[in-house]
C-alpha cells in the first residue's frame, strides 16, 4: 500500500516578510496572474502593499472576503474560472486561510498561505474546516505549496487569537493518544514519526506556557513554528490523525450546536482536559497550561453551559463514526459526562 506524504515547499517565519510575500508569490505563480484573497483588515494592515509590489511584476487581482464562507466560495471560483491565475495567495485569518485553501484546491493552483494570526493549525495543514453541515469536519486538500508567518504582524493581533492557537496545539496530546488506542483496537496505520512531531507541538505549550501567557519574546514565534509543524505532521501522516482526535469532535460538536461558538482552539483546549482526564492522562498539565496562557480551562470560562457540553461529548462519536477515539470506546452516558466534569474541575 502507497502512502503518500505531503510537504509544503516553502515554509518561511521571520520579521518585516513583505517582500518575501511578494518573492514567494511570483514564484508559485511563475508569472502568471495572482488572484489574493484576504479581509478589510488584514488587507489594510498587511495586503496593500503586497498586491502593489506584485502588480508591478504580473497580473494582481484582490478579492475581500466578506460574505458568508459557501457564497465567498462560489464567488472565487466564478472569478478563477474567468481567467487563467497560477496561484491563489490567501492573506488573513482562519476563514480567509480556509476559503482561499479550498479554492485554490479546487482550480488545482498552487496555494501561498500568509496567516495574519496563529489561531489554529490550518495555517500550514492539508485541511480545510467545515464549510457547511452536511460534512461537520475538515476535509483533505493539497498541502499549502508555501506559507509564509510574518511574525510582526501575527505578534499584533488581539492576544486571544494566540492562546487559541495553544490550544488547538495541546489538542495534540490527546490526539495522539486516540490514534494510538485506535491503532490497537482497530488496526488502522499509525506513523511513529507524525505523531511524534504533532506531540512536540503539545508538548512545547506545555513547557512555554508561563512564557507566551506574558507574551514573553520570542514565544510567539514558537507557537507559530509548532502550529506549523503540526500542519506538516498531518502532510506526512496523509490525514489529520496526529491533530485531531476525540477532543475535535467535541469542539466540532460544540460548533454545531452552538450560535456563536467561541474560536476552534478555544473549545479543543477546553475539550482537551476533558479528554485527557477521560484518557486518565496528565489533565492537570492541560489545564494549567492553559490557564498560564489565557486561554479558557473551564466551561465558565469557555462560555458554554453544562448541558451544551454534555450534549457534545454524547454527539462527538457519531460526528465521525469512522475516526475511532476513546469515546467510541467509553459511550459514555449522560450521568457519566457530567460526573467527569466535576471530576476534571471543569464545570
Ligand atoms: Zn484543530
Amino acid at each position: 500500500l502507497a502512502h503518500i506524504m505531503q510537504l509544503p515547499n516553502i515554509i518561511v517565519i521571520g520579521r518585516g516578510l513583505k517582500d518575501k510575500v511578494v518573492e514567494v508569490a511570483l514564484t508559485a505563480s511563475g508569472g502568471e496572474p495572482v488572484l489574493i484573497v484576504t479581509g478589510k483588515t488584514a488587507y489594510n494592515i498587511y495586503g496593500r502593499s503586497i498586491s502593489e509590489a506584485i502588480g508591478e511584476r504580473t497580473d494582481v487581482e484582490v478579492h475581500l472576503v466578506e460574505a458568508e464562507i459557501s457564497q465567498e466560495l462560489e464567488t472565487i471560483h466564478t472569478i478563477l474560472s474567468k481567467k487563467r491565475f497560477g496561484t491563489v495567495i490567501g492573506i488573513g485569518g482562519g476563514k480567509v486561510i480556509d476559503v482561499s485553501k479550498a479554492s485554490a484546491h479546487e482550480a488545482s493552483l498552487r496555494f501561498v498561505s500568509v496567516p495574519t494570526v496563529a489561531s489554529h493549525d490550518g495555517i500550514a495543514s492539508p485541511m480545510v474546516s467545515a464549510m457547511d453541515s452536511s460534512q461537520p469536519y475538515s476535509r483533505m486538500v493539497n498541502m499549502p505549496f508555501a506559507i509564509v508567518a510574518d511574525i510582526d504582524v501575527i505578534e499584533k493581533a488581539p492576544h486571544r487569537y494566540l492562546a487559541s492557537g495553544c490550544g488547538d496545539l495541546v489538542a495534540k496530546y490527546t490526539a495522539i493518544k486516540d490514534w494510538k488506542l485506535s491503532h490497537k483496537v482497530t488496526g488502522e496505520y499509525f506513523g511513529d514519526y507524525a505523531a511524534s512531531l504533532a506531540y512536540m507541538g503539545a508538548e512545547i505549550i506545555f513547557r512555554n506556557a508561563k512564557k507566551i501567557g506574558k507574551r514573553k519574546q520570542d514565544s510567539i514565534r514558537t507557537v507559530v513554528e509548532a502550529l506549523i509543524s503540526a500542519g506538516v505532521a498531518m502532510g506526512i501522516a496523509g490525514s489529520s490523525r496526529p491533530c485531531s482526535g476525540s477532543e475535535h469532535l467535541i469542539s466540532h460538536a460544540l460548533g454545531r450546536l452552538m450560535e456563536d461558538p467561541p474560536l476552534h482552539g478555544e473549545r479543543c483546549g477546553v475539550s482537551t482536559i476533558f479528554a485527557a482526564f477521560v484518557h486518565k492522562a496528565a489533565w492537570k498539565r492541560v489545564k494549567s497550561a492553559l490557564s498560564s496562557i489565557g486561554t479558557p480551562s473551564n466551561l465558565s470560562e469557555l462560555g458554554i453551559d453544562e448541558q451544551t457540553f454534555v450534549k457534545a461529548v454524547l454527539m462527538a462519536p457519531d460526528i465521525r463514526p469512522d475516526r475511532y477515539t476513546i469515546l467510541h470506546k467509553l459511550r459514555l452516558t449522560e450521568s457519566d459526562v457530567r460526573r467527569l466534569l466535576r471530576e476534571a474541575e471543569l464545570s
